[in-house]
């Protein structure tokens, strides 16, 4: 069975809530589409406006980060629960900010994705190599290394279920695009990654998307591609363009 496109905002540490239901009113008529599972990914702060202000649209709320507790004395952090009650279904685990400025590690991103995936909740996992590492050739190794580390404990079900974001990290907020050969290669790496963990038709079930730079311009020719699933978008998500990205045909 073909893959759904899955386009999912990240809309990072942007928008007031009264700035997230105007940003909201203003997307929601241009990402309406029957093809494409379309995601806000909202500040933990603007998710009860953001879920009311979808109410009768297709676009699900996503959360950028949660907890791996259920409960207790974790100040500032906010729990899977919380989330699931408050209406959110996706929830990013592992961007590249948060590991790099949060020093969230593999270890602690698959708690994460085991606690997301308990709660009901479809984790957008990242992953991603710096210009360095792929200037060196190793970035199918260290994806690799992230994936399997990530998805330690976690089942060939609940992998067909999850998302998966490719993110080069120098293709994030730098304009700089990954080339659409360079995104496919990855993305199908990554396919190739799950057969080997789980089995061929887990490995044809999970989504991928490509993140880095994604624009109403070149969305279509990344998507395309037989291994990109769709995008995690930036910059993109917060305005009108959006619209473009999820109507890329
Ligand atoms: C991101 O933050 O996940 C991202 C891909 O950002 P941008 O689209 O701005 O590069």
């Amino acid at each position: 069975m073909a893959r759904r496109k899955i386009v999912a905002g990240n809309w990072k540490m942007n928008m007031t809530p009264s700035e997230a239901v105007k940003l909201t009113e203003e997307l929601n008529p241009l990402v309406a589409s029957d093809d494409v599972d379309v995601v806000y990914c909202v500040p933990a702060i603007d998710i009860t406006t953001v879920v009311e202000a979808v109410k009768g649209t297709k676009v699900a709320v996503g959360a950028q980060n949660l907890y791996f507790e259920d409960k207790g004395a974790y100040t500032g952090e906010i729990a899977a629960p919380m989330l699931v009650d408050a209406g959110v279904k996706y929830v990013i685990i592992g961007h590249s900010e948060r590991r790099e400025y949060f020093k969230e590690d593999d270890a602690m991103l698959n708690k994460k994705v085991k606690k997301a995936l308990e709660a009901g909740l479809i984790p957008i996992l990242c992953c991603g190599e710096s210009l360095e590492q792929r200037e060196m050739g190793v970035t199918m190794d260290w994806i690799r290394f992230q994936i399997k580390s990530d998805l330690v404990g976690v089942t060939a079900e609940q992998v067909a279920s999850l998302v998966i974001a490719y993110e080069p990290i120098w293709a994030i907020g730098t304009g700089k695009t990954a080339t659409t050969e360079q995104a496919q290669e990855v993305c199908k790496g990554i396919r190739e990654c799950i057969a080997e963990m789980y089995d061929q038709a887990t490995a044809e079930a999970v989504r991928i998307q490509y993140g880095g730079s994604v624009n109403g311009g070149n969305a279509a020719e990344l998507f395309a591609q037989p291994d990109i699933d769709g995008g995690l978008v930036g910059g993109a998500s917060l305005k009108a363009d959006f619209g473009k990205i999820v109507n890329y045909k």
